[in-house]
């Protein structure tokens, strides 16, 4: 098949919202888009429902070795995308695992932590920071297919989706060594599951609110905003909090609508971790903390001190 294909993750009957971001970004940009959904006893009329976020046709690879790991889904998906003109990932564990499995099988080339793509000259440009986000970068493909993977949120889920696509069946041919591996279970990640890369309010606990004593000032600001709690490495090394709520570089990429970073220096491994959320506000007691460079609101104060009034009013205002 030419044009692009979308590979759409889901776990537990739930499509990724990266997929469903991405499905409708590619629809957008004219040509015609097919989406690839891989696992076992799929419903045909559950991914049919891909028409309404922008698919003009679904490929289904149901087979019961599609369980979830991503080497099968690599094998299954190979045949499909070797004839695509791109494929393309949304963010997620399971996802970009299977684009670079897919890219060392295919030989092709892939462009990670794309924030946009567009059409060129009959091929896909792949748009990403870099150099700590102080630069964009465009990518294109000399040969296809190109891969495509998104950073976290780069793409909005359509609103109101109706509709369906024509789904069609695709032959599954898994090889016994992609096979040696089984997924035997999912457990909900310390941290209570909670994801932040899905979080439209963040608020981040650094080293400068002093102990795990106070990370409960941060968490019930976090409450009363409707958001959750993310952190700094310091912190999580500290043992404060868990690791599924560091940002960063050696972290998530997060891209909420509101990040508030309650005593955090702003160094640059955490910058590229949270830079590109909608507006940053940083409370920190010194004035020449690095994250006063890129935040939009800067708040010149002991956190510790703050952080209850600001919960407090915040709280009042809701009432
Ligand atoms: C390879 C590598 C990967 C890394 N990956 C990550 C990563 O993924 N994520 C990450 O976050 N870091 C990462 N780091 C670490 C990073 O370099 C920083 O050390 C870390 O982000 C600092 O965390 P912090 O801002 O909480 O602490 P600090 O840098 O110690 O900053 C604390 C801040 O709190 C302020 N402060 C102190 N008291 C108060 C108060 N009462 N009220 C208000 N402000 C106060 C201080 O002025 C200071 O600016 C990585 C480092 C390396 C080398």
């Amino acid at each position: 098949m030419a044009g692009l294909l979308v590979y759409v993750h889901h776990d537990d009957g739930e499509f990724s919202p990266q997929g469903l971001g991405l499905l409708a970004k590619a629809a957008g940009l004219g040509g015609e888009v097919t989406a690839f959904v891989a696992g076992s006893g799929i419903d045909d009329g559950w991914a049919g429902s891909l028409g309404g976020h922008g698919a003009a046709k679904v490929l289904v690879a149901d087979d019961a070795a599609l369980g979830g790991l991503s080497q099968p889904i690599v094998d299954a998906l190979a045949p499909t995308a070797a004839e695509a003109d791109a494929v393309l990932f949304g963010a997620g564990v399971v996802s970009a695992d299977v684009a670079a499995g897919l890219a060392a099988r295919l030989g092709a080339g892939i462009a990670c932590e794309t924030t946009d793509i567009a059409m060129a000259d009959g091929g896909v440009v792949a748009t990403r920071p870099a150099l700590d986000d102080t630069v964009m970068v465009e990518s294109g493909f000399s040969g296809g297919p190109g891969i495509v993977l998104a950073r976290a949120n780069a793409f909005p889920v359509r609103e109101g989706a109706s509709g369906t696509a024509p789904v069609e069946r695709v032959p599954v041919s898994v090889d016994d060594w992609s096979q040696r591996a089984s997924l035997t279970g999912r457990e909900t990640a310390e941290g209570g599951g909670v994801d932040i890369t899905e979080a439209d309010i963040l608020v981040s606990v650094g080293r400068g609110m002093g102990g795990p004593e106070n990370v409960q000032l941060v968490e019930a600001l976090a409450k009363a905003l409707g958001g959750e709690v993310a952190a700094t490495r310091a912190v999580v090394d500290a043992g404060w909090v868990p690791y599924s709520m560091q940002v960063g570089q050696t972290g998530k990429t997060v891209s909420p609508k509101l990040y508030i970073a309650c005593g955090v220096s702003g160094a640059i491994q955490h910058k590229v971790g949270m830079a590109s959320a909608g507006t940053i506000i940083a409370i920190n007691k010194d004035g020449n903390a690095p994250i006063f460079e890129f935040a939009d609101v800067g708040v010149v104060g002991d956190a510790l001190a703050i952080l209850p009034k600001l919960t407090e009013l915040v709280a009042a205002r809701k009432g």
